[in-house]
Formats: C-alpha cells, structure tokens, sequence
C-alpha cells in the first residue's frame, strides 16, 4: 500500500457529497484524505449519472427538435447516429469533469487513496489498493459512499440484455424494443434517450402514475406526450417475471387487464437505488446502519459516533447531487468547527425529460394532506409567447401558496428548461417570499421564466393580458 496514512478529516467516497465535502474541509485548513475505489473522481453523479446522462439527453432533444421543425418548414435528412463517436462525446464530457477533479484535489492537497475502503475501528479505515492493504486513521471521517442500483429477484441481472442504468449510458447498441422497468426520473430519462436513437419503448410502473413524487397535473403534460411516441405506457402494472430466451426476453405483466406476457430485445431496470451503508462494515466504527442501508444522521450530518459524518445518497431520499453537495458542506464545516447545521428548507427534483418536469416545497397534493389551506396559481404555457415560440404549448407552472399569509411553499412546472425554472421558486421558498413578491418583480419578456411571474399573478388574480 502507499504506507500508513492519516487523515485530520478522511472521506470515504468521491462522489458529489464526497469531493465537496474533502475541498472544503481542505478550504478550511484540514489535512484531508480522500478513499475512492473507482479510478475516476466524481462518483456516480459524474461517471454513470447525472453527466452522462444529460449529454446523451442533449443529443436527443438535438434529434427530436430537429424533426419538430419538419412541421415549421426546415425539413432535415433523418439523423445517422454514429453510436461510437456519440460515446466518445459523452466519455470525453465526463473525462473532462472527472479530471478536473484531479487537479482540484492535488491543489488543495487533498490525498486520493485509490481502493476500496473499510471500517476497522473507531477510527481507522483499511483500504485495498492495487499493492496492498493502506492504513488510513482519522480524528474526523465523513461517510460518502452513495448507493447502486436495485437488484430483483426475479430477473436474471446476469444476462447482457438485462441492463441497469449503467449498462443503458454505455449505449452499446439501440434494441429494438425496449422495456424500462420503473417510471421514475432515471428509467424516464433513459426511455427519452433510447426513443430518439431509434428503439420502441415501453415504460411499466407500478404506481397509478409515472413519476409518483410529482403531482398528477404536472406530470400529464409529459406523458400525453411520450404517449404519442412510445409504444406503450403501462401504469399500475408489475413485472412478475423475466425469461432469459434465445429470441429475447419473455417479460411477464400484471395489470389492470390481468396478466400478459411479451418479449423485448433489452429490459432496463430502474426501479430505485439502494444505499451503500452495508457495505463499508461501518458497524466496527460503531456506526449504526438500519436494515435498508442507510445511516442516520443528525441536522449536522453526525452519526451516532460524533467525530464521524455521513452525507448524500447513504443518508437517505431525496438521492440527489444536490442535496450530497449541500451536506457535504454542512459535515466538512461541522468537522472543522464552525457552527453550521443543514436547515434547508426545500430540496428541488427536475427530471430531465422532453418535456421537462420540476417539484419544490410540498406538492398540492401533499399540502392538502398536510391540511394547509391550498391556495394555487397554475399558468398554461399556451399563453406564453417564449414557449410558442420554441413550438412548444403544453407546459404549465403552478404555484403553491398557503392562504394564511400567501407565501409560496411549492411549485411544480413541466416544459422545455422546467429545471432551470424551479430554481427561482426554491430561493423563493428559502426566503419567505409571497404572491406579491413574485408578481412584482420584473421578469425579462420574452422568457419562460416570466410563467412563474404570470402564475402569481393568476393567484393574486392581478393579472391582465395573456401572452
Ligand atoms: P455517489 O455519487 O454514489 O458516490 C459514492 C462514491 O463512493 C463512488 O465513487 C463509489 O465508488 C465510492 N465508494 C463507495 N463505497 C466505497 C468504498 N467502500 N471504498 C471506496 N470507495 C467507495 N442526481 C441529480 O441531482 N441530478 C441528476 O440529473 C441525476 N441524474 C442521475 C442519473 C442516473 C442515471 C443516476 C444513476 C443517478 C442520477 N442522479 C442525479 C443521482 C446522483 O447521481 C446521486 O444522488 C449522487 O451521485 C450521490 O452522490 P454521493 O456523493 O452520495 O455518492
């Protein structure tokens, strides 16, 4: 190994919460060692996650706009998809975000053990490297070891046509047919994906809805659409069993309509991430992981062992970058003393879908559960000339105020660029503001981000002209 090291703050794993966490534990003057078992920086969110995925979404939205614009009166050739060279553009995408790192790390002297790292004691973690075990002891460690994909009984994961949603970015071919096995972000995103390149899709979701975590009227606009484009889109419907064949892979469906069976060329499963809390023997550090997985921690990110964090995925829902980022910054500011606590109040979701679909705060849905008195303004995107203009009609942004003091408490907004929208309602929400605020502030014309504007003013009942 590379000796016995030690670390004043140690992190185990490199993803988003991982890295933000070592760089500013650096920031702040710890001598910090960074354990991560893959040979790229970044985690899942850089290598076979959110960036992968969105350069591979860029390319289909390229695909489908440039189809779209048959209809306005610019009719291009059908696309030649050169899968090879599609791949290398994405790896180089990573590549240069992952190296970056590298060098992120060397400037802020943060040391990057490569192997896989392990619990030994209250404060030691063994590492295995190419050359050997590694020593790595610690005053403070942060836990930042992220999740993977579930796994289902029934399906044979060992098939090469069996796909997660890392083999799916691998993009080592487009199936004819395809079935994504979960309509949540992930196997949406990778259906948007695989539809552009040229497969059949169909989506199966157990729930009465594709992704669940949102409210019904938002998430309508996007399945109306991939309605019209996918073969099939089958709600309430469980898969029961997959059969590896020479033709293919004999899927069996329960749904509304009883059971049926069918066979497709791929079946990628994404049905939910699982956290990595069992596999770092945590437990002999005396760090308690509950039978899913995950560790708790407290509002600083401490476990029960208080010179150890855990932050991100292995924390627990929403598993989001973002909120790894945020955490990584409240444990590495607790670990070198300050006195910081994670009080965000809102946590935005965007699934990156054509069209795009973003939640904040509570959802309607969620608000009238909670019994708060539900006051909403919705705008519809047919009256936005940004949207129009983009050849785009369906979107909708909704606000969710509380009737007692009209603050915005949510949001939910679908359409082209909805992720990039939902922002202003989440500093919106962190700040307190109200109808008024929102309304009265000045939005650039012509732009999708005046629909927020707009949607205020329909639940001030101020607004005046449509356009
Ligand atoms: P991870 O990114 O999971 O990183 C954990 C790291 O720890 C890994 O590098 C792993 O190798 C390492 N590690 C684990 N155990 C050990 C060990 N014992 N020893 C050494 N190293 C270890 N989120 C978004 O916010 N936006 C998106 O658009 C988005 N898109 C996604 C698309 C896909 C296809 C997937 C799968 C996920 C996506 N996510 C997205 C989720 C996001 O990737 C995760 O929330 C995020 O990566 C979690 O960060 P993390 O730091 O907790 O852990």
């Amino acid at each position: 190994g590379q000796g016995d090291i030690h670390g004043e703050v140690v992190v185990l794993g490199s993803g988003p919460g991982g890295y933000t966490a070592a760089f500013r534990a650096a920031d702040l003057g710890k001598k910090v060692v960074l354990i991560e078992k893959d040979s790229n920086l970044g985690g899942v969110c850089l290598n076979v996650g959110c960036i992968p995925s969105k350069a591979l979404l860029h390319a289909a939205k390229v695909i489908s706009e440039a189809d779209e614009m048959g209809e306005h009166g610019i009719k291009f050739a059908k696309p030649k998809v050169d899968l090879k060279k599609l791949r290398s553009w994405k790896e180089s995408v990573v590549n240069q975000l992952t190296g970056g790192l590298s060098g992120l790390a060397k400037v802020r002297k943060v040391q990057v053990v490569n192997g896989y790292g392990r619990f030994s004691g209250p404060n030691m973690i063994e590492v295995q490297t190419d050359d050997g075990l590694t020593k790595v002891s610690f005053d403070q460690c942060i836990i930042a070891a992220g999740s993977e994909p579930v796994t289902l009984p029934f399906i044979p994961h060992d098939d090469p046509r069996v796909i997660d949603s890392t083999g799916a970015l691998e993009l080592e071919d487009v199936p004819k047919r395809l079935l994504v096995l979960g309509g949540g972000i992930i196997g949406l995103e990778m259906a948007t994906v695989y539809d552009a390149l040229g497969s059949k899709v169909t989506i199966v979701e157990f729930m009465d809805q594709i992704i669940p975590g949102a409210d019904k009227d938002i998430v309508k606009p996007l399945h109306k659409r991939i309605e019209g484009r996918y073969e099939a889109i089958l709600t309430k419907t469980k898969v029961t069993a997959v059969e590896a064949q020479k033709k293919g892979l004999k899927v069996t469906m329960e749904g509304p309509d009883g059971e049926k069976t069918d066979t497709f060329d791929k079946v990628l499963v994404a049905v939910g991430r699982k956290p990595n809390g069992h596999m770092v023997d945590a437990e002999k550090a005396g760090v308690a992981v509950d039978e899913r997985g995950f560790i708790n921690v407290d509002n600083q990110q401490r476990t029960g062992v208080p010179h150890i964090f855990a932050i991100g995925d292995v924390v627990g829902q929403p598993m989001l970058a973002h909120k790894a980022v945020h955490e990584g910054k409240v444990a590495a500011e607790v670990a070198a003393g300050e006195k910081r606590f994670f009080d965000a109040r809102v946590i935005p979701s965007v699934a990156y879908t054509d069209p795009e679909v973003a939640w904040v705060g509570v959802t309607e849905t969620e608000a009238k559960a909670q019994g708060i008195k539900v006051g909403k303004g919705s705008f519809p995107w047919a009256a936005s000339g940004r949207s129009l203009s983009l050849g785009r009609s369906e979107g909708i942004t909704k606000l969710i105020f509380d009737e007692e003091d009209d603050r915005v408490i949510g949001a939910g907004i679908v359409g082209p660029n909805a992720g990039d929208l939902i922002a202003e309602v989440a500093l919106a929400i962190e700040m307190g503001a109200d109808a008024v605020d929102l309304g009265h502030t000045i939005h650039p014309h012509p732009t999708l981000s005046e629909t927020v504007n707009f949607a205020a003013e329909m639940f001030e009942g101020t607004i005046t002209d449509l356009i």
